[in-house]
């Protein structure tokens, strides 16, 4: 790791770094979120950052959580992105620790727009997203030469003041492609309705994947037709994400990961 080649991203008072924590198991952090983590004077967080990760904050640093979890009251975007700036004004090193990747689905790319507009340093230091992490835990190759040569990262909601969804379901269903679906579970009926009326057989393997990577990880592996209802028969609760595409039958799935 100090090899000449191996530049370390320096962390000077009054910077933000926006690091993606995984999907939850602390073995899935980079070796740079860690060091970055222990060399914070405050850790900025949401409730998607597991307990496991959190232990790793220094005794000393300070811990702000900014949570924001379905169904409950959360802190406005615009509040999180001030909280981050008057910090770095203070003169912190800061770590804004987010789960998965920063940049995927994480409104990384806005606290990074403000910041800068405030004239605050930013690194981004990017994590393993679900996605990746639920498929490895299940099994799942992502993209297979028999079954998909493409893979679609989609959102299953979108910011409430968009006047229809921006995400063409039928279209999707046109693709040949590996989809994972973030935050779709509330609406897996109508999503799993529009991809059938786009085309896409109700037959083809789906699964649902809560909590990926932690202790509490459970899955349904079902079919497009049947997914919605199996999933709520499990009762699957949140995070939770969906992949859908040949990939996820398990005559094609990888041994998973131990
Ligand atoms: N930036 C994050 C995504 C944030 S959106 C990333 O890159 O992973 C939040 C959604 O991510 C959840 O609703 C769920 O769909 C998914 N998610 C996050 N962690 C998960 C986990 N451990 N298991 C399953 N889904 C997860």
């Amino acid at each position: 790791m100090n090899s000449p080649q191996c530049k370390q991203t320096s962390f000077a008072p009054g910077t933000v770094c926006l690091v993606g924590a995984g999907p939850g198991d602390p073995e899935l952090l980079t070796v740079k979120a860690l060091r970055l983590i222990h060399s914070a004077d405050v850790v900025v967080y949401d409730y998607l950052v597991s307990p496991g990760i959190l232990a790793e904050i220094p005794a000393g640093c300070e811990r702000v959580f900014v949570g924001k979890q379905a169904g409950h009251p959360c802190k406005p975007q615009e509040e999180i992105e001030q909280i981050l700036v008057a910090l770095a004004k203070q003169g912190k090193r800061v770590v804004r620790l987010k789960g998965g990747d920063p940049f995927v689905f994480g409104r990384g790319g806005e606290e990074a727009e403000t910041l800068t507009q405030a004239g605050i340093p930013v690194q981004v230091i990017p994590g393993i997203t679900a996605a990746l992490g639920a498929a490895a835990s299940s099994g799942i190759p992502l993209t297979h030469r028999a079954h998909a040569s493409a893979l679609v990262f989609l959102t299953g909601h979108e910011s409430p003041g968009k006047p229809e969804s921006a995400v063409r379901w039928e279209d999707y269903a046109k693709l040949r492609a590996t989809l994972c679906i973030y935050m779709g579970r509330h609406r897996l009926a109508s999503i799993t309705q529009r991809l059938m009326d786009g085309g896409l057989s109700g037959d083809t393997p789906a699964a649902i994947i809560e909590a990926a990577t932690t202790e509490r990880r459970r899955e349904v592996l079902a079919t497009l037709s049947t997914l919605a209802e199996r999933s709520e028969a499990a009762a699957i609760a949140s995070p939770a994400i969906v992949i859908i595409g040949g990939v996820c039958a398990r005559e094609t799935a990888a041994v998973p990961e131990a």
